[in-house]
């Protein structure tokens, strides 16, 4: 995973004390998601709308859905009992910024309570450019992108449609948008300084051969980390792609990818696909001890 040699000084400042890019930070800080992102705005073919988004979370689990007092109210509980808690993430279940108002609300109170802990959220990109002042307003020190090709043709065979101004885009056409919003975000995110990871879920036989593509662009762009990710695609979990019997990749593909980007954006091979509601230092999960029903009324 990456560590001070593989990125530029103010990079590292950034994420130093991040338990999901730093291989020291990962055993001292612990970062926690909160679940208050329940809609989503596109559809890809990989996710089962059931469970948590599969661009940040591990598919195939639910979380607790929380408003932005609870939210509140459980992060504070929780910074009480784990001191090391330094990253706040919106993960899903569903996009952070479909109705961002719940994510930007969440990190409004949040940070009255606890101006030292950093935020970040993972979105598919779709509803970025519009938001990317306000980000800037919150103490977010990075974003997630799920981007999976930048080729229209391969992106409809991805996203069967997006919800966009009002309406439903279907095939090449809402991919294309999609793209094109995605790369608007990925811009103005580096303009702001506001660093960027880029997460790719790998799909054999659609965009396998094409994520080196990808990690060029986005490397040009400026994005600092990029994250590839196995399909995780059984028809137990309900994707379309489970359906048409998709096939995720093998541990050694998924490795030869990885290796073959090597020299590109930073490559993160370590990221765990947390759950939408995981608390606790990076590879535990202590969510279930601060279920809602554990959380005392009086906290804040
Ligand atoms: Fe599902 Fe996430 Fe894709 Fe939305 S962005 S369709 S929640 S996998
Ligand atoms: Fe970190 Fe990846 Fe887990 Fe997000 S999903 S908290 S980036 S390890």
């Amino acid at each position: 995973s990456a560590g001070p040699d593989d990125m530029p000084a103010e990079v590292w400042e950034k994420v130093k004390n991040h338990p999901c890019y730093s291989e020291e930070a990962h055993h001292f800080f612990a970062r926690m998601h909160v679940a208050v992102a329940p809609a989503c705005n596109i559809q890809c073919n990989y996710c089962n709308r059931k469970y948590d988004c599969a661009n940040e979370s591990r598919p195939g689990v639910v979380s607790e859905r929380l408003t932005p007092e609870q939210a509140a109210r459980k992060v504070a509980a929780v910074a009480n009992e784990l001191p090391q808690l330094s990253v706040l993430g919106v993960a899903g279940p569903g996009d952070s910024l479909f109705d961002a108002r719940k994510t930007f609300e969440t990190f409004a109170r949040v940070g009255a309570m606890l101006p030292d802990l950093k935020f970040c959220i993972s979105t598919n990109g779709l509803a970025l450019p519009d938001h990317l002042d306000e980000l800037t307003r919150h103490a977010i020190d990075h974003v997630t992108i799920t981007l999976n090709c930048v080729d229209p043709e391969i992106g409809a065979r991805i996203y069967p449609w997006i919800y966009f101004k009002g309406r439903r885009w279907t095939g090449v056409d809402g991919a294309k948008i999609l793209l094109e919003r995605q790369m608007e975000g990925l811009e103005g995110l580096i303009a702001r300084k506001i660093l960027v990871k880029i997460n790719s879920v790998m799909i054999p036989g659609i965009n396998d051969h094409h994520l080196p593509e990808v990690n060029r662009v986005i490397r040009e762009k400026g994005a600092f980390l990029h994250n590839v990710m196995p399909l995780i695609s059984a028809p137990e979990h309900g994707t379309h792609f489970g359906l048409t019997g998709q096939r995720g990749p093998t541990p050694a593909e998924l490795k030869d990818l990885q290796d073959r980007l090597g020299g590109g954006a930073n490559l993160m091979k370590h990221c765990r696909q947390c759950r939408a509601d995981a608390i606790g230092l990076l590879g535990e999960d202590r969510g279930q001890e601060f279920t809602m029903d554990k959380i005392p009324e009086t906290v804040v």
